[in-house]
């Protein structure tokens, strides 16, 4: 085995173990900082950020001032019996995070480079081995930190681990293919095909992430598609019928597999300052049911998660 002496870092948020969603087998997911889509269903909003973010856990703080104190930019106040935070003051700078031994204040996201990422992936090899599995690079989106991605993604190729990349695929078609040439396969979200839809939920237009599903078919690149139910705005079955015929023209793509929306994100959103998204119920397992049959009609296996 080689040795690394990669220069590459990216901005993780989470190295998640044990995760059983992200691809076969059991696999270790490396989110990464960073999304230029705004899904208002999106469970790691505080992904979206490219750099550091701030999480508040009010309900923790012990009132000890540290935060006041830390702050050069005078971003945080005892306010009467709590402590208040502008967000449009901060500058992201993180004495805060460090001054709170309460834990009251979190960072999201810390630089690593591709050799820190890697022997901590290293440490789950035996459960790649065991059950199939492997290393998911997700985020946000990953490949829009590519350098470190691919860097990654070669590196752990090269020590025979398994790899999926799962994009959104809103990224230029060279860094995409240059991914799905690297990883083992390619986990690729797909939110509406309308395309006024689309833009309605995720804040961008769908003709480059259709357009590259399509070349990645070319290429005959191994993709697994994933669609998010989402109540209200993916789920009429004209819809989910004309992403099941483009899925169908593909013909790299190996499974569907359909995610029913939940709410996790909510929490979070409160945490970061961000307000709520519009209120969505989760789908009834007989939505997804008939959501999966519509999808079977582009002759790929449908998995339901
Ligand atoms: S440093 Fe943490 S515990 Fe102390 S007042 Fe600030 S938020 Fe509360
Ligand atoms: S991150 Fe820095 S600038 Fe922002 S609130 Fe904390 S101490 Fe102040």
């Amino acid at each position: 085995m080689r040795s690394l002496g990669r220069m590459a870092t990216g901005f993780v948020f989470h190295i998640q173990r044990f995760s059983v969603a992200d691809g076969p087998g059991i696999r270790t997911t490396v989110f990464l900082k960073g999304c230029n889509l705004r899904c208002f269903w999106c469970h790691n909003p505080e992904s979206w950020d490219a750099g550091l973010s701030i999480e508040e856990f009010p309900e923790r703080c012990i009132g000890c001032a540290e935060c006041v104190r830390a702050c050069p930019k005078g971003a945080r106040e005892r306010v009467e019996d709590r402590f208040a935070f502008d967000r449009e003051r901060c500058e992201l700078c993180g004495a805060c995070v460090e001054a709170c031994v309460a834990d009251a204040i979190q960072g999201v996201g810390r630089r690593m480079t591709v050799s820190d990422t890697v022997a901590e992936l290293e440490r789950d090899r035996p459960f790649f081995e065991q059950s199939g599995g492997g290393v998911t690079v997700s985020g946000g989106e990953p490949l829009l930190q590519a350098e470190f991605v691919l860097e990654l993604l070669a590196e752990l190729g090269c020590r025979g681990l398994h790899t999926a990349v799962d994009t959104a695929g809103h990224v230029s078609w060279e860094v995409l293919q240059r991914a799905a040439s690297l990883a083992s396969l390619v986990l690729y979200d797909l939110k509406a095909f309308d395309g006024a839809l689309h833009a309605s939920g995720t804040g961008r237009s769908n003709e480059l992430i259709l357009e590259n599903l399509r070349r990645l078919g070319d290429e005959r690149a191994p993709v697994w598609v994933r669609i998010p139910l989402i109540p209200g705005f993916n789920d009429a079955p004209s819809e989910l019928a004309a992403m099941a015929d483009w899925i169908g023209r593909c013909r790299s793509v190996l499974r569907i597999e359909l995610l029913g929306y939940h709410r996790l994100g909510e929490g979070k959103r409160d945490r970061l300052g961000l307000p709520r998204s519009r209120a969505v119920e989760p789908p009834s397992v007989q939505a997804l049911r008939s959501a999966a049959s519509v999808l079977e009609a582009s002759g790929k296996p449908v998995v339901v998660r």
